[in-house]
């Protein structure tokens, strides 16, 4: 199978699975995405979640922040953690927002990139799930997947960006990469993925995933038996 082959059916499986999906992040405009995917560095969706409950309640446009008083942002989203970095990009962000373009989010990575607290995996995803363009969202499940997938050999977010762009059609790209995050947290986890369960099977290589994880249950309890027979022998 070659990688491009391979990227098509693991998308295809995946597409199977999970049929619907969206990205986990609440929010109901462009600025909504952008503050909430700032915010998920290094926290988990579900504490961006609560946070933001209140947050879009007290800063609604992109003005409201560029004006907020530095203690009191701090105050709504210290349980994200990194709060200090956080709330000091945000404000400059919006700044830029807000005197460069009209206090709305730009459309394109270049612009996105200006932004304070903006790298590629936050611009991607506002391009992607607000502005509808093709994207690659390079986060942990992504880099992981990819790699045990065989689709990359690179840890490096960019290089996988780049990499999963030639492999898999504009369309099918952000699908993907959400579906990854999907799969990464139901079966291909960090710790123990469930190979033996796995509906990708069929398309992953399973590289790096230690052999207790990849056998069928029956294979390894005979190459259990046959070990404990040989140690009886012995
Ligand atoms: S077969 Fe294993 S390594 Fe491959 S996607 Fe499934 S759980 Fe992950």
């Amino acid at each position: 199978m070659t990688k491009k082959e391979r990227a098509a059916l693991a998308a295809e499986l995946l597409e199977k699975e999970y049929p619907e999906v969206k990205c986990s992040l609440n929010y109901s405009n462009p600025l909504e995405m952008l503050i909430a995917t700032q915010l998920s560095a290094q926290c988990t969706d579900a504490r961006v979640n609560i946070v933001t409950e209140e947050l879009f309640k007290r800063y609604k446009t992109a003005r409201d922040y560029a004006d907020a008083d530095i203690e009191e942002l701090q105050d709504y989203i210290r349980s994200a953690g990194f709060y200090k970095n956080k709330s000091k990009n945000i404000i400059a962000c919006c700044k830029r927002l807000v005197e460069v373009y009209g206090g709305e989010v730009p459309d394109t990575m270049e612009d996105l990139l200006t932004l304070a607290g903006t790298g590629r995996k936050t611009a991607n995803l506002v391009l992607g799930d607000i502005f509808g363009k093709p994207a690659v969202v390079v986060d942990t499940h992504c880099i992981r997947l990819s790699n045990r997938i065989g689709l990359t050999s690179s840890r490096e977010p960019e290089k996988i960006e780049q990499e999963l762009k030639k492999l898999v059609p504009p369309e099918k790209q952000l699908g993907l990469c959400h579906r990854f995050v999907y799969h990464g947290r139901a079966v291909c986890t960090a710790r123990s993925p469930k190979c033996t369960e796995c509906s990708v099977r069929p398309a992953c290589k399973m590289t790096g995933v230690d052999k207790k994880f990849t056998e069928q249950p029956q294979k390894a309890e005979k190459k259990k038996t046959e070990k404990k027979k040989t140690e009886k022998k012995g």
